[in-house]
């Protein structure tokens, strides 16, 4: 997978007073971010049996909230996913009309569930928990089970299958604070919606 933190500035700069209001990343939180896409990428092989270089076909890449256009941001998930098709003499080496997704996490969301459970959720854990369910649906998309645009009803069956696999691809991980995670995703207490 074609995988990043992008770390340059694009477009204007967050003012100080919308800092003030929204949480962003720092650069050891997008480290962290950046670490726990490898993890669940090296977990999803696993799980979904996809040898290095399949996986590697699926094209996606991963931006923080101050990178992400104003399209991207979504005030009500803590990541969402934008499909993207590349255009001619965008990114060489692509062929026109290849597609792509952005992983548009959303920090805001994110720290704000970590700091209100500051006790048990932990920014670690839940960052693995949210990459891994993202790359769980771009496997999904690209392997057919269900279509980017599908009707809203068919998103909201496929929501729960992604949460019930990735639930599945975790669960051998002995860390309790994970654990503590994947009970919040579990039906009986959401801390917060995911979807793409
Ligand atoms: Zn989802």
């Amino acid at each position: 997978m074609n995988l990043y933190i992008t770390v340059a500035f694009k477009g204007t700069i967050p003012n100080r007073e919308e800092i003030s209001a929204v949480m962003y990343f720092n650069p050891s939180q997008m480290s962290l971010a950046s670490s726990a896409f490898q993890h669940a990428e090296a977990l999803a092989g696993r799980y979904f049996r996809i040898s290095p270089k399949a996986m590697s076909a699926h094209c996606y890449d991963v931006k923080t909230l101050a990178y992400l256009d104003q399209h991207e941001v979504n005030d009500r998930a803590f990541a969402h996913i934008c499909k993207y098709r590349y255009d001619q003499g965008d990114q060489a080496g692509l062929e026109q009309g290849q597609h792509f997704y952005r992983i548009c996490l959303q920090d805001n969301r994110i720290l704000d569930a970590v700091n209100r459970a500051s006790s048990f959720i932990k920014l670690n854990p839940l960052l693995l928990y949210i990459a891994a369910h993202e790359l769980v649906h771009v496997i999904r998309f690209d392997g057919g089970h269900i279509d980017f645009d599908a009707p809203l009803a068919e998103k909201q069956r496929e929501e729960e299958k992604v949460h019930e696999i990735t639930r599945d691809m975790l669960r051998n991980l002995t860390n309790p604070e994970l654990s503590l995670v994947l009970e919040c995703f579990s039906n009986r207490y959401q801390i917060g919606d995911l979807y793409h």
